[in-house]
This record gives structure tokens, C-alpha cells and sequence, in this order.
């Protein structure tokens, strides 16, 4: 692990006058990298940005860095189990609204969740002396929000956009449409640098981000060409052993379920279907 991924320490990763620290949450792992990454925004009154999971340690982390300055606001991007738990716990001692989206219905994310009030695509929140404006990002998780650090550009992207790593897509609730959607919606923003829940800090975002879109539509193709080559329908594990050729056998069981969401877009385009979970190409017609 490199020497700037310390779990605990307080690294300045900020691009502009704001005051960014990146605090390392101490769950490393195949699916989280070096960990989550929670952010601490501001100067003399703060912001968080995913708190992380549920570990007193990390808890302690974090209020080692806010060294008892006021906290305006906990912006969570999503309510997956490293991401949002360590709210509440510091909640136990810290008073600050929280920002985010609930958890999506029928889903089993954290039930700790609450926040604070409704809150809406393009809101902008004003803080000390900068503001951050909340961009619904659906694609991941349903209830992603991707947080816009106003005047600098950075945006905290979740799971969004990740760094040395490629997001999963969940479905039912994830989705690689609404998730390709997203991607194409940030095109349009002026971004500065992207801050991952995972990875490091990402300086070029629109090159970053065209690269996701074409990984993406690469896979996709990929996708199709499977589901021709195979010349009866065919179950999941079958197609992800050819589509995911390039995946370690470890990472396997996630790519199957990112596959699932690229086939259920191709269902809804049209080009493949499914019976009894094994699924076919479309003909042309
Ligand atoms: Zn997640």
C-alpha cells in the first residue's frame, strides 16, 4: 500500500482554497481498495463527506480531524455498508443535518440511514465560505449522490467514479442505463478533480470520465458478441466466464452481477432477451 493511503492519517488532497483532507477508514479489501476514503471540508467550520463504516476506530479518526471545529453538514453519496453506518455513530457526538437520499425500499443497505429532510437533484447547500451542490447519479445504487465542492470543482464521487478500480453495477437496484445516464450528465459540469470513495484523487475528470464511458460500451459489445457466439441461450455463469475473461476469478461473482445490469439494458434496448435465466440475442429484425 502506497505511504499516503494510511489508515487514520489526515492527507490534504485539496485542489483550490478549500481545505480538503482525506481520512483512510481502516476496511481495505477487493471491493473497497486501500478502504474508504471519508473527506473533511472546510476550515474553521466543516463538512463530511461519507463517514465510512460502522468502526469506532475510523470514528475516532475522524473526530481526531475535526478537532471539535462545528460540522455543517454529513453528505453521504449512497447508503451501502461502507459508506454511510459511521453516520449515526457520530452522531453520538457531533450535532449536523445529513445529507443524502434514503435507503432505496426493498433493499437490505443500512437501516441506520436517516436523513435529515428531502433533499433534490441540483440542491445547493452553502457552507462556510463555499458550498457543494448535490447531483443525483443513479447507476450504482439507485439513492447515489455525487457532491459538487463549489468554487473549486472538485466532486466527491461515491462510487460514482472510482480510482485503479471499475464501480460495480447492482441490480434491481443498480442500473448500467441510469448509470451510463450519469457518466453523460457530468460531461456537462466544469469538474476540477474527482475525489473517489476509493483511490486517489483523479486531476483530468472529463478524460476519466469519457474512459468509464468507453470501457462501458466496450463491454458491451463484448456483451453482444457472446451472446452470438453462443449458439443457444445461455445461463449467467456461462456468459461472464467469456465476457469477463479479463477479470481474476476473485472479483468473478461481482463482474456477474455488473453483467446481469448490462443484459437487463440490452433487454430494455431490444437486443437480448431471456427465458428461465438463460438469455439469447435478439435476431436483427
Ligand atoms: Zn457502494
Amino acid at each position: 500500500m502506497q505511504a499516503d493511503f494510511q489508515v487514520g492519517a489526515a492527507v490534504s488532497v485539496g485542489r483550490g482554497d478549500i481545505p480538503v483532507f482525506r481520512v483512510l477508514a481502516p476496511n481495505g479489501g477487493a471491493m473497497t481498495g486501500p478502504g474508504t476514503n471519508s473527506y473533511v471540508v472546510g476550515g474553521q467550520r466543516l463538512a463530511i463527506v461519507d463517514p465510512g463504516p460502522a468502526d469506532p476506530a475510523h470514528i475516532d479518526s475522524l473526530l481526531r480531524v475535526i478537532g471539535g471545529r462545528p460540522v455543517d453538514g454529513i453528505f453521504v453519496t449512497h447508503t451501502h455498508s461502507d459508506h454511510s453506518p459511521a453516520t449515526a455513530l457520530l452522531l453520538n457526538w457531533i450535532q449536523a443535518p445529513v445529507i443524502g437520499l434514503p435507503v432505496p425500499e426493498g433493499s437490505r443497505q443500512d437501516p441506520s440511514f436517516c436523513p435529515s429532510r428531502d433533499y433534490h437533484d441540483n440542491e445547493r447547500i452553502a457552507l462556510d465560505g463555499f458550498s457543494m451542490r448535490l447531483l443525483h447519479t443513479p447507476g450504482h445504487v439507485s439513492n447515489h449522490l455525487c457532491f459538487l465542492l463549489e468554487p473549486d470543482g472538485m466532486l466527491f464521487t461515491g462510487d460514482h467514479i472510482l480510482e485503479g478500480m471499475t464501480p460495480v453495477i447492482l441490480p434491481p437496484d443498480g442500473s448500467m442505463k441510469a448509470y451510463l445516464d450519469s457518466l453523460r450528465r457530468l460531461e456537462g459540469e466544469a469538474l476540477q478533480a474527482l475525489a473517489p470513495a476509493h483511490g486517489r484523487i483523479m486531476d483530468k475528470p472529463q478524460e476519466v470520465i469519457q474512459k468509464l464511458i468507453r470501457h462501458r460500451e466496450h463491454r458491451e459489445q463484448k456483451v453482444l458478441r457472446a451472446l452470438a457466439a453462443l449458439d443457444s441461450a445461455s445461463s449467467l455463469p456461462a456468459l461472464t466466464e467469456r465476457v469477463y475473461d479479463d477479470v481474476p476469478a476473485h472479483l468473478l461473482p461481482w463482474a456477474q452481477r455488473t453483467l446481469l445490469a448490462h443484459l437487463i439494458k440490452l433487454e430494455q434496448e431490444g437486443l437480448a432477451s431471456q427465458t428461465r435465466e438463460l438469455w439469447q440475442r435478439v435476431p436483427p429484425a
